[in-house]
């Protein structure tokens, strides 16, 4: 029989391999990059497979039938995560969030938040474990979620008027799904939630008022996010970007708000509160106020490369170094000495290059839903 080749994948770089540093490793507490950034947030993709085709993530033509998603033996067994997952702990970590494609397509997932649940940090503190979905079977799933030990859910929802929802998912899944999903987190205890709404200019921008209107009061806190540059399928374009600065206007006009502090360094959202005291709204704005500065994510992909960078070209290896033998230890060591090389500041330099620029590397970049937003 002709051996298969499998070819190299357009959305998967070849990975680097890990090395375990012969030194011993740097305590958790003092583990810096080489911009003094500390470790706290991994975000761990189950997935890379989605039920939506949002443009800006997975448009369509190119994740067809035909797409070579991952087979199942690539993927990190739960087992696999929660160990990688704690060693993470060890060096700092304080916040795991869930992620993919779509996390609640992947099998059984009650089972991993189960285990990531029972992990604790050196002096003893649960971590702050949530997920992003995209809601549609979050109201079938909300209960058996907050029961294996979830503590709150983020949805993504980018617009409340149906016809414009449906396209933007362009599977044609109705809003009214999404909305039941999220009173369902909100009646189990899933909150604070958050509501996320990628504003596309041309597309969804008329719907930031409607969706201002409709979470305002709600508890629930809306966080609007620039469309992004992330991955190479998109089209991304600069005039498609709609800025932060002139939704807080639009929104203002109609709800005044005033900036609040930032609750956490190294917070992705901006916060604005409403003077009139209906809570709070959040803005992403990755686009035109890069937050490199202090960021302290990592990305566990789908097949366990470690991701230093939303934008970055090439992963680390983790899973060959896990399949391989290495102990915890090691696996540890290995995380340590990656994270302390590490110099990404993506959104920074493109925010320094002309507006017109599609991009701020030369390499190929992957793609959201295999490494996770
Ligand atoms: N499927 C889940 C969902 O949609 O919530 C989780 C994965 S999705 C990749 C995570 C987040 O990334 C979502 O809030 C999504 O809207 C956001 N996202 C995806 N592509 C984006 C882009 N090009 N620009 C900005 N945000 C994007
Ligand atoms: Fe799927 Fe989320 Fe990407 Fe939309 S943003 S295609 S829901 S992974
Ligand atoms: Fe962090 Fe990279 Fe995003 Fe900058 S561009 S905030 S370094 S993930």
């Amino acid at each position: 029989m002709a051996e298969r080749v499998i070819p190299l994948h357009p959305h998967r770089p070849a990975p680097q391999a890990l090395h375990v540093p012969a030194q011993a490793l740097v305590q958790g507490a003092s583990l810096a990059d080489q911009l003094g950034r500390p470790l706290r947030d991994l975000r761990i993709s189950v997935t890379d497979r989605c039920n939506f085709r949002c443009s800006y993530c997975m448009p369509k033509e190119v994740f067809d039938k035909d797409y070579p998603y991952l087979p199942q033996s690539a993927l990190l067994s739960f087992e696999e995560i929660t160990r990688v997952a704690r060693q993470f702990v060890q060096l700092g970590v304080r916040k795991i969030r869930l992620t993919g494609g779509e996390p609640l397509l992947r099998k059984n997932i009650e089972i991993l938040i189960e285990q990531l649940a029972q992990l604790r940090t050196p002096d003893g503190q649960p971590l702050d474990l949530t997920l992003t979905t995209n809601g549609s079977l979050l109201a079938r799933k909300a209960q058996s979620l907050k029961d294996a030990g979830l503590q709150r859910v983020t949805v993504s929802l980018d617009g409340l008027d149906d016809a414009v929802f449906r396209r933007m998912n362009d599977v044609d899944f109705p809003v009214a799904e999404v909305l039941a999903g999220i009173e369902a987190a909100q009646a189990v205890g899933l909150g604070p939630i958050k509501v996320n709404m990628v504003v596309k200019r041309g597309t969804n921008e008329h719907e930031i008022l409607p969706m201002a209107r409709h979470f305002h009061g709600s508890g629930q806190v809306l966080r609007f996010i620039e469309y992004m540059d992330v991955g190479a399928t998109n089209g991304w374009r600069m005039n498609e970007v709609m800025p932060s600065a002139e939704v807080v206007r639009t929104i203002s006009a109609e709800m005044p708000l005033v900036p609040m502090e930032a609750a956490a360094p190294g917070e992705t959202a901006e916060r604005w509160a409403y003077a009139d005291g209906g809570g709070e709204v959040g803005f992403i704005s990755s686009v035109t106020q890069a937050f490199c500065g202090d960021c302290n994510r990592a990305r566990l992909s789908t097949e366990g490369q470690l991701y230093l960078c939303l934008f970055a070209s090439q992963g680390h290896d983790l899973r060959t170094l896990l399949r391989g033998g290495a102990s915890d230890a090691e696996l540890a060591a290995a995380i340590a000495h990656v994270w302390q090389g590490r110099s990404d500041r993506y959104s920074q330099l493109r925010s320094q290059l002309p507006a017109d620029a599609s991009s701020a590397t030369s390499g190929r970049r992957v793609e959201m839903s295999y490494i996770g937003g």
